[in-house]
């Protein structure tokens, strides 16, 4: 599936070995260097997917990433250079579908592209699981607990999907990084606590009397639902 991957990034040499890489992998890729011209070749040309570094001048990618959300749902796949900065990255709810820390090699960027596209862009034939409560819909995204609508992320709707897909089935955290997120940063298996954090606490707040996700200590998580 190619597509056309907008890659913002002002280190002239990590632009063009992006570019390179997507374009012999079939993608058409065009390079932005500063923050503040994205929005606006968003709104004129909408790409398939962003490739968006944070550290850029004119707007930072953080910035660009928030006022993106605001009128587009281009799939985003935001990079850093900080392996420390993701928890505070992921924890400012910034819609992106993917995090990459530098350094990278660019064929693991491509191959994130194309995880993200292939999710993104999903096959039609989506079913709803239901646990208990919990009902979630593959077609439209949507996750309900009782009835009511739960606001999540791309990464934590992605968790909660693979939890749900064999209830009271451990996960090991690095499987659910993989199946929720493509893969991350090495050893970095705090990305999936956060998102668990986060996801318990939007679970919560419709299912107060419930321990929906279970952590299993030096192994990962589950999701059992008990009555
Ligand atoms: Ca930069």
């Amino acid at each position: 599936m190619a597509g056309h991957i907008l890659i913002v990034e002002d280190e002239h040499k990590i632009a063009v070995l992006l570019q390179d890489y997507l374009e012999k992998a079939g993608y058409s890729a065009t390079v932005l260097n500063r923050g503040d011209q994205v929005l606006g070749r968003i709104k004129r040309n909408p790409p398939d997917l962003m490739l968006l570094d944070i550290m850029l001048p004119g707007m930072d990618g953080v910035e660009v990433c928030r006022e993106t959300r605001k009128f587009s749902t281009v799939p985003i796949i935001m990079i850093t250079a900080k392996v420390e900065e993701l928890d505070r990255l992921i924890g400012l709810e910034l819609g992106a579908d993917d995090y990459i820390c530098k350094p990278f090699s660019p064929r693991e960027v491509v191959a994130r592209v194309k995880a993200v596209l292939r999710r993104t862009h999903p096959e039609p034939a989506g079913k709803q699981l239901a646990v208990g409560p919990l009902v979630l819909d593959e077609n439209t995204y949507q996750v309900k607990v009782r009835g009511s609508e739960l606001d999540l992320t791309p990464s934590e709707f992605r968790l909660l999907q693979v939890l749900m897909s064999k209830p009271g089935r451990v996960f090991p955290r690095d499987e659910l990084l993989v199946r929720a997120q493509g893969y991350d940063c090495e050893g970095y298996d705090r990305t999936i606590d956060s998102h668990i954090k986060n996801l318990r606490k939007k679970i919560a707040l419709h299912l107060p009397d419930h321990e929906v996700i279970h952590t299993v200590y030096g192994v990962g998580y589950k999701l059992s639902v008990s009555n």
